[in-house]
Formats: structure tokens, C-alpha cells, sequence
């Protein structure tokens, strides 16, 4: 194995793909159906988990959670995105240069595409297939919400997973986040990879520079500019 072997693990919301406002209707709708009650006010999402906000969402309509909740939760999410694929469709969108950029990594020899997510798998397979782009990224070696609800620790899952498929070890020098929050940034900090950070959410370059990052893109359209990120 030679040693340009990298590990690249995309974000999805506000990275790949926004759902134009779907995703919080489909949680709050998805909330109703596990807990009976209407939902009012949801807890930020940002960069966060989906175990995180479910329990911070609960605690804001003092409802008190009980086992499998969150599994039940999860599903009926997952099921809301799969009902409303078409119309998610239309209202959000694949982020300018995302599937450019998806396309010329997976055209580079030594690059293994996956996830790193507060999503749950269902929910990110069901969105990535949505817009098309499940077929770039080998969502087995992904890490997601209910993997862990703190983001720094799904880093070494999927450094984990990717170790099991790829029988390749990847470090903190060959793995690479793509995100757009502070989050992503600190999550690559403390979980042990480097970041390229993308001010296509609602944090400015100046932000993501803040919490720590070297490399920020406005967006994903320059390709080229990608691949010499990842090749330092
Ligand atoms: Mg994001």
C-alpha cells in the first residue's frame, strides 16, 4: 500500500445538499408520531448530532424519553424522507460543484469516499439517493448519529470501518473532513483528521477560520482546488 491513501468524509447538510426546509418538517412530524405531541420549537441542528437534538428537543416539550425511543424516532424520520424524496427534490438542492466534486475524487486512485454525519444512516442514504449522490460514497464505512452522539468520536468509527474494508489504517493525516460548522471543525480537531471547511452553511469563512481551520473554500466549484487541499 503505498502512502497516498486517504480517507475523505463529507458532511451532507449544508455541504452536499440542503432540503430547503424538509428536514425540519420531517423531524417534526416524525417527533409527533413517536411522542404524541405536536412539536413547537426544535433544538438547533447545526453541526450537531440527531440523538443531541431529539433529547434537547424532548427536554424543550418536557417529554420524558423511554427505551427505543429514539429508534422509533429515527424511523419514522427516515420513512418522512423516503415519502417526501420528490418534493425534497424541489425544494432543496445538490450545493453548487458538490457533484463535480464528488465525481473527480472518486476519479483519483487512493481516495475512499464516505460520511461522517449526525444524521442516521437511514435518514443520510435516503437524502444522498435523493439527489443522486449515494453512488460516489460507500456508505459502509460512514459514521452517523446514532453511532455516538459526540461528533470528534464518529472520526475514529469510520476511521474504524474504513480500516475493516479497505485493510488500509488512516490517520490523522489521511483522513480529511469536508464540513461547513464549527462543529465539523472541532470535530476533526479532537477526533484526529484534517479539515476542509466550506462556508456553504450559515458560518462565514471568518468563523470556520476561528474555530480552527486552515483551509476554507466558499463552495465546492473549484475541483481543482480540492485535490491540492487533499494532497498536502
Ligand atoms: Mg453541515
Amino acid at each position: 500500500m503505498g502512502t497516498d491513501h486517504k480517507l475523505v468524509l463529507w458532511d451532507i447538510d449544508h455541504t452536499l445538499i440542503e432540503t430547503g426546509g424538509v428536514g425540519s418538517e420531517v423531524f417534526g412530524e416524525a417527533f409527533h408520531e413517536v411522542t404524541g405531541v405536536r412539536m413547537k420549537d426544535m433544538a438547533s441542528v447545526a453541526g450537531r448530532t440527531e440523538p443531541v437534538i431529539f433529547r434537547e428537543t424532548l427536554d424543550m416539550h418536557h417529554v420524558t424519553s423511554s427505551d427505543g425511543l429514539f429508534e422509533r424516532f429515527a424511523d419514522a424520520q427516515a420513512r418522512g424522507y423516503e415519502r417526501r424524496a420528490d418534493e425534497m427534490r424541489v425544494r432543496g438542492r445538490v450545493l453548487p460543484g458538490a457533484i463535480a466534486a464528488l465525481q473527480t475524487l472518486a476519479r483519483q486512485s487512493g481516495i475512499t469516499q464516505s460520511v461522517l454525519t449526525g444524521n442516521t444512516r437511514k435518514s443520510a442514504q435516503v437524502k444522498l439517493r435523493a439527489f443522486g449522490l449515494d453512488s460516489f460514497l460507500d456508505l459502509d464505512i460512514g459514521a452517523y448519529g446514532e453511532d455516538d452522539p459526540v461528533r470528534a468520536h464518529l472520526v475514529s468509527i469510520a476511521q474504524q470501518r474504513a480500516h475493516r474494508q479497505r485493510k488500509h489504517t488512516y490517520s490523522a493525516d489521511s483522513t480529511v473532513l469536508i464540513g461547513d460548522t464549527p462543529q465539523d471543525v472541532a470535530a476533526a480537531r479532537e477526533g484526529g483528521a484534517r479539515i476542509i471547511a466550506v462556508a456553504s452553511g450559515s458560518s462565514s469563512a471568518a468563523e470556520l477560520k476561528d474555530a480552527g481551520a486552515d483551509i476554507v473554500f466558499p463552495d465546492l466549484i473549484d475541483s481543482s482546488a480540492l485535490i491540492r487541499a487533499l494532497a498536502v
